[in-house]
């Protein structure tokens, strides 16, 4: 098996956005500048059942930022999302999580439960809509407070899926609009931004016990109207700023439009790096990577390497946090500051978190070491 010693590139972006091609406030040009300005090395475009941005031309690169163009599918009771990437078309006319999952593979493309925890309750209704909504709105207009309920994922017996975004910036961001705890959130969203679902993190912990379960984190940005359509409480710019997928490919790989997008699915599929909330603090530069006493070097999530024990989990952040380790998700080391080096003697599933100012920073993807099960 091949050795790698190189640092791979790191490429860092938004995944799981939505355009005016579905429910989402901005269309691509603004999307586009609007990454381009993050300084985003890509973004993943996932608008609700239709692949409208492809068949327009927007796949490829644009002012620096290459646009991977998805789609979020969805069973007719409007939950079980689904987020897929590499299709040729949409998987029309499957109402079944499965049917989706299979049609998405049997087309060649990757795919990831979308928010699969997703709870959300309803004061939203009445806070926005009957108290202020209704004094302001056209009915005909499209009006995000009006009824959200939760879009979970209820069949956790489907099989075939390649990943789960474990972490949702504007789910989460939604789910604790309540009350008047809601107004310093509308106006300063990504402040609020929640750390992943623990119930989801020990589900996907598990799995990867069985097989190798990628994570990504997902924005879902909607650059949300607030009183249909008068005012973008959450403007793309902003959404952008929050939870950001980090991954290491070979930079020859991702210079050509040809293998670009192959490249970045693969990546993600195979969990190549880590998610953090840029808010929180900007990530990008950070290096988690397993190296054993051959000197083989191991990047975050499927392995590439024969690696033998006993080997060295090293972390170097870019800032300082709370590190912690986690093997087959309990917590087996914690330090405070920007660098640590952990042996690992055992096999496990091993991954790292870190937190910052008590608020998740960064997940990484998953250390599957021995062989399954773990
Ligand atoms: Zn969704
Ligand atoms: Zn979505």
């Amino acid at each position: 098996m091949e050795n790698k010693t190189t640092t791979p590139k790191e490429i860092c972006g938004c995944v799981h956005l939505h355009t005016k091609f579905s429910d989402g406030g901005c269309d691509y040009n603004t999307l586009i500048k609007a990454a381009a300005s993050a300084g985003l090395d890509y973004i993943c475009v996932t608008d609700h059942m239709n692949l409208a941005g492809k068949d327009a031309g927007f796949e490829g690169r644009h002012s620096g930022v290459f646009v991977l163009v998805g789609y979020e599918h969805n069973d007719e009771r409007q939950r079980n999302h689904y987020l897929a990437f590499g299709v040729p078309q949409t998987a029309e006319g499957a109402t079944d999580p499965q049917d989706y999952i299979n049609r998405v593979r049997e087309m060649g493309g990757t795919g990831f439960l979308a928010h699969p925890a997703e709870k959300r309750v309803s004061t939203l209704d009445v806070l926005f809509n009957r108290v202020i909504g209704f004094l302001a709105h056209p009915p005909e207009k499209r009006c995000y407070f009006k009824t959200k309920p939760p879009y979970n994922w209820t069949r956790w017996d489907a099989e075939g899926f390649d990943g789960i975004e474990i972490w949702n910036q504007v789910s989460d961001w939604m789910e604790h609009l309540q009350g008047l705890r809601s107004f310093p959130r509308l106006f300063f969203p990504n402040r609020f931004i929640g750390d992943a679902p623990r119930e989801l993190l020990d589900r996907w912990d598990e799995m990867n016990r069985a097989r190798f379960v990628s994570a990504i984190g997902g924005v879902d940005a909607h650059s949300l109207k607030f009183l249909c359509g008068g005012i973008t409480i959450y403007p793309i710019k902003m959404e952008l700023r929050g939870v950001r997928t980090h991954l290491f490919i070979d930079e020859a790989d991702w210079s050509g439009d040809g293998t670009a997008a192959k490249t970045l699915i693969d990546a993600m599929k195979d969990g190549k790096g880590f998610i953090s909330n840029f808010s929180r603090g900007d990530a990008r530069g950070s290096k988690i990577f397993l190296r054993d006493e051959s000197g083989a070097v191991e990047y975050p999530g499927r392995p590439v390497n024969d690696l033998s024990l006993p080997a060295t989990i090293n972390i170097e952040l870019t800032q300082d946090a709370e590190i912690k380790l986690l093997r087959n998700g309990a917590a087996i080391q914690s330090t405070f500051g920007n660098a640590a080096a952990w042996p690992v003697t055992e096999s496990g599933v091993y991954r790292i978190e870190a937190r910052k100012r008590s608020g998740a920073w960064i997940y990484s993807n998953p250390f599957p070491v021995g062989q399954y099960p773990l």
